[in-house]
Order: C-alpha cells, then sequence, then structure tokens
C-alpha cells in the first residue's frame, strides 16, 4: 500500500456548475475517485469523467440505498470518513465534493481529524456558500457602509436544543431553515429582532429555477409553502433590504433582457409586510 494518495476538499457553490471555481474545477479534473453530496451539480461529471464517482449525500444518512455499484457504500459520517482514508491509503487522488463551501455546515471538522489520524495530506477549495449566491442572485449586499457591519451565518438547527435564533450580526443569514419558517419567525421576534424587520427567503439560490420571496419576520411563516422541499437561505436584517432602484420588479425587468450576465430567474412573490 503506498501513502501518496491526498484528499482535496472542493467547494461545488450553491448550483450550476460554472459557479464552481477555477481551481476546484482543476482538482476534479486530477481525481481518481470523486465522493460527492446530493447538492451537487451533477454536471461537474463532465470535468472528471473516468474518476469513480461515488455519491455519499443525505439520502445515504438516512440508511436508504442508491442504485448503482456503490450502493453499498452509503452510509453515515464514518463510512464516509472511512472511504476517504481507505481511496487515499490506496494511493488516489480523491476530491471530497461539498455543496456551496465546505467550511460552512459541511460536516468538514469530522471529515479532517479523520484524515488526521490516518496521516493523509489534505487540502481545501473554498466554494460560493449559500448565503452568498443568494445575496448574489437578489443583488441584496449583505454589508452596508455605516448600517451593516456584521453578517452571521446560523444554522437554526442544533442537535441537542431543537430550533434556536437569536439576533448575533447586522445581517444573518440561516441555513436549514426550510422546514420550520413559522417556529423561526417566533424564535426570532424572542430574540430581540422586530417584527418588521425585512427578511428574505431564497430557495435553490443560484439554480435557474430559484425563488425567491420578501416578507417581515413576522410574516416569515408564509414563505413555507412556497419553498417546501427545496434548499432555502433565510436572510434577516439590513442584507435583505432592496437597494434603491434594484427592487424586485426592477430585477424582473433586467431579466428580461437577454443579454443580462445572470442565468438565474428571480420570482419574487411579496407576503405582507
Ligand atoms: N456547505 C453548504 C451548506 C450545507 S448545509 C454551503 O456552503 O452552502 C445545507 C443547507 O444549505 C440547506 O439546508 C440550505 O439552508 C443551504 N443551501 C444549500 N444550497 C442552497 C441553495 N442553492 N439555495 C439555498 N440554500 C441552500
Amino acid at each position: 500500500m503506498t501513502t501518496t494518495g491526498r484528499v482535496v476538499f472542493v467547494g461545488a457553490g450553491p448550483g450550476q456548475a460554472d459557479l464552481i471555481t477555477l481551481r476546484g474545477a482543476e482538482r476534479l479534473r486530477a481525481a481518481d475517485v470523486v465522493l460527492f453530496d446530493s447538492l451537487a451539480d451533477t454536471a461537474l461529471r463532465l470535468l472528471a469523467p473516468t474518476a469513480r464517482w461515488i455519491d455519499v449525500g443525505k439520502r445515504g444518512f438516512t440508511g436508504v440505498q442508491h442504485a448503482g455499484p456503490d450502493a453499498r457504500e452509503n452510509a453515515g459520517q464514518d463510512a464516509i470518513n472511512a472511504l476517504l482514508v481507505k481511496h487515499a491509503s490506496q494511493g488516489r487522488c480523491v476530491v471530497r465534493l461539498k455543496g456551496g463551501d465546505p467550511s460552512v455546515f459541511g460536516r468538514l471538522e469530522e471529515e479532517l481529524e479523520a484524515l488526521a489520524c490516518a496521516g493523509i495530506a489534505c487540502e481545501v477549495v473554498p466554494g460560493v456558500t449559500a448565503a452568498l449566491a443568494a445575496a448574489a442572485s437578489m443583488q441584496r449586499p449583505l454589508t452596508r457602509r455605516g448600517t451593516g457591519r456584521s453578517v452571521a451565518l446560523t444554522t437554526a438547527m442544533t442537535s441537542d436544543v431543537g430550533l434556536g435564533a437569536g439576533r448575533h450580526a447586522d445581517t444573518e443569514s440561516f441555513y436549514m431553515a426550510g422546514k420550520q419558517l413559522a417556529a423561526l419567525s417566533r424564535r426570532l421576534v424572542e430574540g430581540g429582532w422586530p417584527d418588521a424587520t425585512p427578511a428574505l427567503v431564497v430557495s435553490r439560490a443560484g439554480w435557474p429555477d430559484e425563488i425567491a420571496t420578501e416578507h417581515s419576520i413576522a410574516t416569515l411563516g408564509d414563505a413555507t409553502v412556497l419553498h417546501s422541499g427545496r434548499p432555502t437561505i433565510v436572510t434577516v436584517g439590513i442584507g435583505a433590504t432592496a437597494v434603491a432602484g434594484r427592487t424586485a420588479e426592477a430585477l424582473r425587468a433586467t431579466d428580461a433582457d437577454p443579454s443580462a450576465a445572470s442565468a438565474a430567474r428571480p420570482c419574487i412573490s411579496a407576503s405582507t409586510p
């Protein structure tokens, strides 16, 4: 057994394949094995057509087996760690492809630890995290001069106490809250945000079927049905407000222009403010 293998964690970005970085694409081209999540765009496979692609996405965590020869290799985090170690220990160049950025709610800590224990070299290539993709496609900067000096990336879900939310920054982006928007609304008010604070809900940010809706914190629950079953980012605070002249309507008008650079099609339906 050789020990020249390595693992490169690559952020795939939030959506379409062209949001991966050039470095990430280069590492994919050099991969022998790619372990990927369910969020990654399957078009990325074209960058590494001869590599062995193994799906270790969420379905594996619930015990539902995937079709195909690698079905038995889908399992929980321990099994993913073991796969990374196994393939790298056999001298392969392994890419661990993660949705968004590997360092944001991506279980990177566990996987880096497992590889450190096994003495395997690693590299982390950043990607566009979902909160940034939502801000970009809605043209709503997360920081604003004078009024938006801090941004928090927060998961609403915690394994021990359930849903939690407070007020930690001028703009707060919530991950993994899509199924509990009404509860998030209540927690945010309890956490000190005024009822009328702007809240922007964007699901499948960066994809052609992206949906975005505008709310106040008090009416966040109204977004539940529309975004149901889709990966969703909730942006709260100053970063959720429209820039002057770049309202939802103005964005829709730009979107109708075939020369518009963005492939995304924001579809805004405002709920009661
Ligand atoms: N590492 C990823 C986050 C993984 S956690 C990143 O950096 O983006 C999974 C959560 O990310 C989802 O529950 C959702 O809240 C968010 N998410 C991922 N992709 C998304 C997308 N395209 N649009 C909106 N939210 C997304």
